[in-house]
């Protein structure tokens, strides 16, 4: 992904805070309730034997039983602030190494590090509303209808090309990003721009053909 127009946009937070509000985390459980477990952890330690603290961090045992991974190395999980969770999510679903991986997937990645409460609800949560793999969804299971009667014989015949809001922002700052697939082997390129208009997806166009 690269950068074709770069402001930060006010209206993002708007989005951010969107999001924010449907995690459990954040809706259910409230913005203290880290504060509140870290000083009972600290206080009561034996009251609390799964839970531990580590360089002023809140750990929770929670080996990986279920699945395939009978023995976990690593059962004791960084528990997430609720400030922090939005990060995580973003880390281990939108970024080119995460690769927007299905509910499951995305799950299994981020519990094998981190552990908060209402985890598995927030993973499903995010990755159901992530506008990429939505569309990207869409596009792979075209509605079988006269429209696609014509099949496809090569590649770069036919484009989708559609814009959509990220949950992620670019360094730059930019969350706005056009889908552009080919819809032969459905290859799919992401270019981040500042604002849905013509001219930038004409630049992005203009990127795409002139390779
Ligand atoms: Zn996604």
């Amino acid at each position: 992904m690269f950068d074709i127009d770069a402001d930060p946009l006010g209206w993002e937070e708007v989005v951010e805070e969107t999001i924010r509000n449907r995690l459990q985390l954040n809706s259910i459980y409230g913005q203290d309730w880290y504060e509140t477990k870290f000083k009972l952890v600290r206080t009561q330690p034996d009251r609390f034997t799964e839970w531990k603290i580590e360089n002023g961090e809140l750990f929770y045992y929670r080996p990986d039983y279920e699945k395939a991974i009978i023995d976990d190395e690593h059962p004791w999980k960084k528990v997430v602030k609720p400030d922090d969770v939005l990060t995580i999510l973003r880390e281990n679903h939108d970024t080119p190494q995460a690769g927007h991986l299905g509910k499951d997937k995305t799950y299994d990645r981020v519990r094998q590090s981190y552990y908060w409460p209402g985890i598995s609800q927030d993973v499903k949560t995010y990755v159901q509303d992530c506008e990429i793999c939505t569309k990207v969804k869409y596009n792979q299971n075209p509605l079988k209808g006269p429209l696609m009667t014509r099949p496809l014989q090569q590649s770069w015949a036919q484009l989708s090309i559609d814009t959509v809001v990220s949950q992620t922002r670019t360094k730059k700052g930019n969350s706005n990003v056009v889908v552009v697939q080919e819809l032969y082997t459905k290859y799919i390129e992401l270019f981040p721009i500042r604002h849905r208009t013509g001219k930038l997806i004409a630049k992005v166009l203009d990127t795409v053909f002139d390779r």
